[in-house]
């Protein structure tokens, strides 16, 4: 199966006139929460000789001063990857590196939803070997095949091109991919629905226009760059060694339909997404739940509102403005634990909760709180957090999540659980509301949100919402998603690493 993990990443490429190593590695940093399992890069020289280095762990962690020393070259790309209990290790680890044509290294953030079939083309018609189930290694051979195709010694932007159209045709999914084409330059494309985000930046050289191209915009300004736009559905990017730039529309029908999850929890709040800035998406997320509280409860008898930190304090920072209440720091976050998605398993996860997050008792004592989380996945953590709550002496705990429930599986670059493992997957609201302890529950709706994040770009008419409805936009190989859903569970994850170990 190719359905392991589906990995949340960050990307970054630029393409100057001296060493780029350690603003990749900067750039790398600041994209750090889109992924902390491993990290890489790899650059090119003068000579056309590429510098890598790559390994699990923290960027801090994977780039030591001697390795930087080696990165010598002025084009290159990066990665940072999220842990997921399947499919982690080393070789997993991008960028990943195909010898022919050219030698190509690509990174990628996404997810296939046709690896499998593509996979049985890429071994028996087109002779390429898989040394992993990651659907990362499919896109880069994918494309390594097209690529080739075409028998150029010295590949233009167009060639080049056309064989991002052929990908194109061929994969169905997410993906968000820059490549590093050696002695040449990079590249970079996105699916026909702009799932994934992916942006350019550009400031001027001594001779030249220097360009970095990455998910999210938030590194551009410290590094010197200036956003140039979004790279568009379908697109593709090509800069040579020498910096010059050429774009092209590579596929047959784009359509931009971003991922509404990027807006409510993944991107840092000061990145700007197909020009929505996330921090004012999430102000309006809290306006909205405040206006649907007053809606449903008019009386209601909140005395403070109390965000679960770091995601949802934008959101129910304006939330509670809108409602007249008071604000108030409730919990404390150790800033150097991982996530707790990091533990695999339920107990460990469980106990991780209360090591992140400390309660200040004296905000909750006597009082009706309203706490506020962008989203409820599996309910762990709301569960405990509401218990922490009630035993810090308060009388009623409300509970708003700035997101719809999530009900779903995610098949586009989001790691969420077996859809069985969902809290809401077969449950109402007030099953959920009971489930996690909460005396009242309130879910944002799927049309606030949309409403939300399409009011900074009136011309993005739809957004990749699947979690929410599952309706998936793309088509999904055979048994795609009872693979997925099999290999999502904890239990087969833990015989997984059973197995390996
Ligand atoms: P839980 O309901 O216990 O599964 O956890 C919900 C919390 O996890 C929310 O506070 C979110 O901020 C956070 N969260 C949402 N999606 C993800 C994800 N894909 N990976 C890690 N954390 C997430």
């Amino acid at each position: 199966s190719y359905s392991r993990g589906i990995l949340m990443c960050g990307i970054v490429g630029i393409s100057a006139e001296t060493n780029v190593a350690a603003e990749i590695y900067d750039s790398l940093l600041m994209l750090q929460h889109r992924g902390q399992d491993a990290a890489g890069m790899v650059v090119c020289d003068s000579q056309d000789k590429l510098n890598s280095r790559k390994s699990m762990g923290y960027v801090r962690d994977v780039f030591q001063q001697r390795h930087m020393n080696k990165l010598i070259g002025s084009y290159g790309v990066g990665h940072v990857r999220y842990p997921t209990a399947g499919g982690t290790g080393k070789e997993f680890a991008q960028p990943m590196y195909v010898n022919s044509p050219y030698g190509i290294s690509m990174v990628h953030n996404g997810n296939l939803t046709n690896s499998k079939e593509l996979g049985v083309q890429l071994f028996h018609a087109e002779m390429r070997h898989l040394n992993t189930d990651s659907d990362s290694e499919v896109l880069l051979n994918i494309f390594a095949h097209e690529l080739g195709k075409q028998r150029e010694i010295y590949p233009s932007a167009e060639h080049i091109f056309k064989a991002v159209s052929k990908t194109h045709r061929r994969c169905d999914g997410a993906y968000a991919v820059l490549a590093l084409i050696t002695g040449h330059g990079i590249l970079a494309f996105r699916d026909n629905n702009g799932i994934r985000p992916l942006c350019i930046g550009i400031r001027k050289g001594e001779t030249r226009d220097e360009y970095i191209i990455a998910s999210e915009d938030a590194l551009f300004e410290s590094q010197g760059f200036k956003k140039l736009r979004d790279v568009e559905p379908g697109e593709a990017v090509y800069i040579d060694k020498k910096g010059n730039f050429f774009s092209q529309q590579c596929a047959e029908e784009p359509q931009k339909r971003p991922c509404i999850f990027e807006y409510v929890y993944f991107s840092r709040p000061d990145s700007n997404i197909d020009e929505i800035s996330v921090y004012k998406a999430r102000m309006r997320m809290g306006s909205k739940l405040a206006q649907l509280i007053k809606k449903k409860n008019p009386d209601h008898d909140i005395d403070v509102v109390i965000p679960i930190p770091d995601s949802s304090t934008t959101a129910a920072l304006q939330l509670a403005v809108d409602l007249n209440v008071p604000y108030r720091e409730g919990f404390v976050k150790n800033r150097y634990i991982g996530r707790t998605f990091i533990m695999p398993y339920q107990e460990e996860r469980k106990k991780s909760v209360r090591r992140k997050l400390n309660i200040l008792d004296l905000e909750f004592e006597g009082k009706n709180v309203l706490l506020v989380d962008d989203s409820i996945v599996r309910g762990t953590t709301s569960k405990k957090i509401i218990e922490m709550a009630k035993d810090a002496g308060a009388k009623k705990v409300y509970f708003a999540s700035a997101a719809p429930a999530i009900k779903y599986q995610n098949l586009y670059g989001i790691d969420m659980p077996a859809t069985s493992e969902l809290v809401a997957s077969n449950r109402t609201e007030d099953e959920v509301s009971k489930e996690i302890g909460a005396d009242w529950l309130v879910y944002q709706t799927l049309e606030d949100l949309i409403e939300t994040c399409q009011y900074g770009n009136p011309n993005i008419k739809e957004f990749e919402t699947s979690i929410f409805t599952g309706k998936y936009i793309t088509p999904l190989g055979e048994n795609y998603l009872e693979d997925l859903e099999v290999s999502r569970q904890d239990e087969v994850k833990a015989q997984r690493e059973k197995a390996k170990a």
